[in-house]
């Protein structure tokens, strides 16, 4: 399993649709201050998911849509899409491709899909949470989050753990049941 693009439309500074295709192994994104790397990273956290402003680097949900320049105007939504190559069968679907969704637009929620089918945020949570990568995985290590480990509350690491064991999954869905 690997990430074969990502494609970003209207999501923070990429106003105009930007595909960037992945090979198997390592990927170095690199270019001047301000030019958007972190704003890849950003988007390959909010397509799996992430619910926090915050991890986005913004003040509102709102804030991936392309607010303008003074030369182009602002845009009405955000949207970014995530192949991954599935040939191994490591996410748990039957396609040997996999393309998630993420759309939002001003003023209202997110829409996800999965292989152009809409879905829930649950469904590609569980769809991701397997396979070593998604919201919740510690997949994207940003900066200072090595100090946040080692400082951790017991519940905290418990949780780390949960993760790592699988067990995460079941207890969503066991929290989701109670909560109806
Ligand atoms: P550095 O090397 O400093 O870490 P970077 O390449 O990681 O830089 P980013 O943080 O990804 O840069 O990009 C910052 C740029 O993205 C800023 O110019 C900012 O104005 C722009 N930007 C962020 N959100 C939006 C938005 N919603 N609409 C338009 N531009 C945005
Ligand atoms: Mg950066």
């Amino acid at each position: 399993m690997y990430v074969k693009s990502l494609t970003l439309k209207g999501f923070k500074s990429f106003a105009s649709a930007t595909t960037m295709k992945l090979e198997p192994g390592i990927t170095c994104i690199v270019g001047p201050n301000g030019s958007g790397k972190s704003n890849v990273v950003d988007a390959l956290a909010w397509v799996m998911g992430e619910q926090g402003a915050k991890s986005l680097r913004g003040g509102k949900m709102e804030d991936v849509i392309f607010a303008g320049t003074p030369t182009r105007p602002a845009l009405g939504r955000a949207e970014v899409s995530l192949t991954i190559d599935n040939s191994d069968g490591a996410l748990p679907i039957d396609y040997t491709e996999v393309t998630i969704t993420r759309t939002m637009f001003k003023g209202g929620g997110s829409d996800y899909s999965i292989n152009g089918t809409s879905c829930r945020l649950l469904d590609i949570q569980e769809l991701l949470s397997d396979s070593g990568i998604g919201r919740e995985m510690h997949v994207i290590v940003g900066q200072g989050q090595l100090d946040a480990v080692l400082r951790a509350t017991p519940e905290e690491r418990r949780g780390f753990i949960e993760e790592a064991a699988g067990v995460l999954k079941h207890r969503k869905r066991k929290e989701k049941a109670l909560r109806k």
